[in-house]
């Protein structure tokens, strides 16, 4: 079984989709992360991702794993463990440039595909419309932007990370137009989606309601 989560940054689906996924047994898997680790990549050595030689070049050297250790989804960028350093505003700044390539996509949507062996919780952008678009359950979940970048303020500013909530509110804007206006794969809800705004909802209250509709796909 699939459930396939997409929605906005910061909307609070990726805390649903672990919550989901620890209350019905499911691997939980994070492709923002992938998005990320690739962005890292790139950025790290400074190579120029928007040059097709450079893509056609790299790409293949790049192997992601992952790895749950203590409870935590750890992601793996050619051996290496990115799961603390993809969260920087800087990799936030460049990832959906990245995110927008046809071939990153291939890559990655490929490797989604793959898991589809086991009960999995999925979160993203084109989860329920493109890498798994005969889902059984999907949401698309959403929140208020300013309610948003508050929460992405609090989580990096707990990790010792000096941004403003105004560099976060505008990274946020800029990462919601690319991602929904993109050739590739826009960010959308899929037409037999379950849309939760979770503005207003607290996090016991958006698990309680995902659980029910699971429950009721189940009976
Ligand atoms: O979920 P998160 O905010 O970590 O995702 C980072 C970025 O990765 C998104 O802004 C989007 O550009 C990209 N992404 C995507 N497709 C996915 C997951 C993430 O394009 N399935």
């Amino acid at each position: 079984m699939v459930i396939a989560i997409d929605g906005y940054s910061s909307s609070g689906k990726s805390t649903l989709a672990k919550d989901l996924a620890k209350a019905l047994g499911f691997i939980y898997v994070d492709t923002g992360a992938m998005y990320r680790a690739i962005t890292y990549y790139f950025i790290k050595d400074s190579l120029n991702f928007e040059d097709n030689h450079i893509l056609r070049e790299h790409l293949p050297k790049i192997e992601l794993t992952f790895r749950n250790e203590g409870g935590d989804n750890k992601i793996f960028l050619n051996g290496e463990d990115v799961s603390v350093i993809i969260r920087t505003l800087e990799v936030s700044s460049k990832v959906s440039e990245v995110a927008a390539l046809p071939s990153v996509r291939k890559k990655l949507v490929a490797i989604q595909q793959s898991m589809a062996s086991q009960n999995l919780v999925m979160d993203g952008r084109d989860i329920g419309t493109v890498v798994f678009p005969a889902a059984e359950v999907k949401f698309f979940v959403n929140a208020d932007v300013n309610e948003r970048s508050k929460r992405r303020h609090l989580e990096l500013t707990k990790k010792g990370d000096n941004v403003s909530l105004d560099e976060i509110l505008s990274n946020l804007i800029h990462r919601d137009l690319i991602d929904t206006t993109r050739a590739t794969s826009p960010l959308k809800q899929a037409e037999d989606a379950i849309a939760i705004d979770t503005t207003h909802l607290s996090r016991k209250a958006q698990l309680e309601f995902a659980l029910d509709v699971v429950k009721n796909k189940l009976a």
